[in-house]
């Protein structure tokens, strides 16, 4: 990040009386990690801060340290709207729309706070009078490392905040294996590790977590698994049927539509998710190489991300929402080809 951008967020965070931190609609481990660890950071900074999260976030994250400080919008609503009502500065991390927190959208529109970005997702909004954004980092947790360092402070970092955006950074960048991770996110890492995050119990408290129930539900994705093989493209459907006999829980379909993209030549998997009480079907959207599923989930469902993955909805039935996905294929041909 660039000096003038941390002088320029300094001045902000020192002129502010009550910051707010915020984070996107069913918080992620980026979400979670980048919140709070700029919380505990500001903390040993000197300067008080708040983090509202829109809803609840899945079980395998709840051993995150401070996640009993948040403010979440959805259960604690009242506390949560004055708490924004009366922020002078509010942090938004991990998305770059207004539209992604949910019914936090409304008040943050009428708010007369200054608002400080710090985000990895492309196109981002104009709504912040300081917007650190760089598509290119692979979490939003690397980030906020980058800007404790453009403010000076790494020595302020204490174990539980490297706990914390080592999480993120994990979570984000598929266990280190994407793309985006880069010789300065491994750098990062090994600073984070110095400050005292335990890796191996942060791996194991994240991923050696599953119920019985999620299982399940794994062997049902893996057997609606379809391969449409001259696309290179794969997905898998859930329907809210069998999310209810399973006694489906926030997060448990978390991570499924990566076997999809695991099969030999898939570069494009997507996996949807019946949701009955929104009227949608949540869709996640994964590639490999150049074929971009941001553009699709622009294009096609209201949604976004990045290249390699993005997220979406469609308001259809299950059903036809894969007739029309089917559909749109033909289009995307020599891309999924080349
Ligand atoms: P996931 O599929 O894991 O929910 O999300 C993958 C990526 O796409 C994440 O970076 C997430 O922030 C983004 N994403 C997911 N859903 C949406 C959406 O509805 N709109 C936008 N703009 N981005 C989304
Ligand atoms: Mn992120």
């Amino acid at each position: 990040m660039t000096k003038e951008l941390a002088q320029n967020a300094q001045k902000l965070i020192e002129s502010s009386k009550n910051i707010i931190i915020i984070g996107h609609k069913n918080p992620d481990g980026d979400a979670v990690g980048s919140t709070l660890g700029l919380h505990f950071f500001l903390k040993n900074y000197g300067v008080e801060s708040t983090v509202v999260l829109p809803n609840d976030f899945p079980d395998f994250l709840k051993w995150m340290p401070g996640v009993d400080t948040i403010l979440n919008f959805e259960k604690q609503n009242s506390q949560s709207v004055s708490a924004l009502e009366n922020a002078d500065l509010i942090f938004t991390l991990d998305f770059n729309s207004l539209s992604r927190v949910g019914e936090m959208q409304g008040i943050l529109e009428k708010s007369d706070a200054n608002f400080i970005m710090i985000d990895h997702h492309q196109q981002p909004d104009a709504y912040a009078t300081v917007t650190y954004s760089d598509p290119s980092i692979g979490s939003t947790c690397e980030m906020v490392h980058h800007f404790i360092e453009g403010l000076g402070k790494t020595k302020l970092i204490d174990a539980d905040i490297a706990t914390l955006l080592y999480t993120g950074i994990m979570t984000d960048t598929g266990s280190f294996r994407f793309p985006s991770t880069t010789a300065t996110t491994h750098k990062v890492i090994a600073d984070l590790l110095n400050a005292g995050a335990n890796n191996a119990e942060i791996h194991q408290n994240v991923y050696d977590a599953n119920s019985m129930s999620r299982m399940k539900l794994l062997g049902i994705a893996l057997d609606n698994l379809h391969i449409l093989k001259e696309y290179n493209t794969a997905y898998i459907t859930m329907s809210q049927e069998e999310l209810d006999a399973n006694n489906f829980k926030k997060g448990d379909t978390e991570g499924f539509v990566n076997y999809a993209l695991s099969v030999t030549g898939i570069i494009f998997a997507v996996i949807f998710i019946e949701n009955k009480q929104e009227k949608i079907v949540k869709m996640s959207l994964r590639s490999k190489g150049d074929f971009s599923v941001n553009e699709v989930a622009r294009a096609y469902y209201n949604g976004g991300g990045h290249n390699n993955a993005a997220g979406g909805r469609s308001e259809l039935s299950l059903e036809e929402t894969v007739k029309q996905f089917i559909s749109i294929l033909p289009q995307y041909k020599e891309a999924l080809t080349a």
